[in-house]
């Protein structure tokens, strides 16, 4: 699908109930690739450049906005196709792109005391990745990239879904990309966030970034292409939705009787809110409270152990 001069966009179904947005940037010197989406799709990837008019030769960039297993997998295809393919992530990325044992390490078998890393898990998530490959480029917010003929991605920094996470806004469109830095909410699986408190401040920036950067359309990895209506509302359920995260795991801590694990505070939280009990949303449950402990707001009363301090103020009453 064409959405404009300069954006093409293919569709597929990643899992029944989510979808996935791969894009392509056109300007009149060479072409980009935003995030490679799973192996399989590669493809239909490969079509966005020859719908473009955009020869191979000419396809300049593979520019990765986190990576997650769903938006590095055809990396080596591209690579193998594209012989003037530059990779471009942020610093932090660089890891999980080129190194597949610390990739699996701080992903899928994160914990392993709580969800065991089967080979099961490993071909889920490892499954859909061609292989490892090397970033050329560590890109930053305030870099820019000139595809030609005033096609030009300004890059923002939005993390929270991920410590670190890259955003494009091309500007001869005034179109915003955006890979996961809006997590999903309302599907049956906790997308996450590993950082909540960044996570916060990009939605609101993104929101004031919609305003200020005037955009006419912004294109998200699993929500596709939205007005900048549709994207300041779902920035509204959003915050909504992680806000009752919060309130749910804050309520169980008052309300227990004694200091409660990670894996409890995680398991109840999955069954309030009707979400499978996976290992995304552990990461996200983990994250949130250590970001509490750090604030001051519950206490950390053992290596994995937590509680609330109406719990524990209660709970010296009681002794008294
Ligand atoms: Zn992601």
């Amino acid at each position: 699908m064409q959405v404009n001069a300069a954006i093409f966009v293919h569709q597929a179904a990643l899992t029944p109930e989510i979808p996935i947005f791969n894009v392509f940037v056109k300007g009149a010197r060479c072409g980009a690739f935003l995030d490679s989406g799973v192996r399989t799709l590669f493809p239909q990837l490969r079509q966005l450049p020859v719908m473009a008019g955009v020869v191979d030769e000419r396809v300049r960039y593979l520019l990765v906005t986190h990576p997650h297993h769903d938006h590095i997998g055809s990396n080596r295809q591209m690579l193998a196709t594209f012989p003037n393919l530059l990779i471009g992530c942020s610093p932090w990325a660089r890891n999980w792109i080129a190194d597949f044992a610390i990739h699996w390490r701080e992903f899928g078998a994160r914990y392993p005391e709580i969800i065991a890393p089967t080979p099961q898990l490993y071909e889920e998530l490892m499954g859909v990745l061609d292989g490892e490959t090397e970033p050329d480029l560590l890109l930053q917010e305030g870099n820019e990239i000139d595809l030609g003929g005033g096609v030009l991605l300004r890059l923002f920094d939005v993390p929270g879904h991920m410590p670190e996470e890259l955003a494009f806004f091309e500007v001869s469109t005034r179109t915003l990309l955006i890979g996961d830095a809006i997590p999903g909410t309302a599907w049956t699986i906790f997308h996450g966030y590993l950082a909540p408190a960044k996570l916060r401040s990009t939605l609101a920036k993104l929101r004031r970034l919609c305003r200020d950067l005037d955009c006419v359309s912004i294109i998200l990895a699993h929500f596709g292409v939205l007005s900048p209506a549709q994207f300041l509302d779902l920035i509204d359920r959003t915050e909504l939705a992680i806000n009752q995260v919060d309130d749910l795991l804050l309520e169980t801590l008052r309300q227990a009787r004694e200091p409660l694990r990670l894996e409890e505070l995680w398991r109840q939280l999955c069954l309030k809110t009707d979400k499978q009990q996976e290992f995304r949303g552990l990461t996200m449950v983990d994250s949130i409270l250590k970001l509490w402990v750090s604030e001051g707001k519950i206490r950390q009363v053992g290596p994995d152990l937590y509680e609330s301090w109406s719990a524990s103020q209660s709970a010296s009453a009681r002794k008294g």
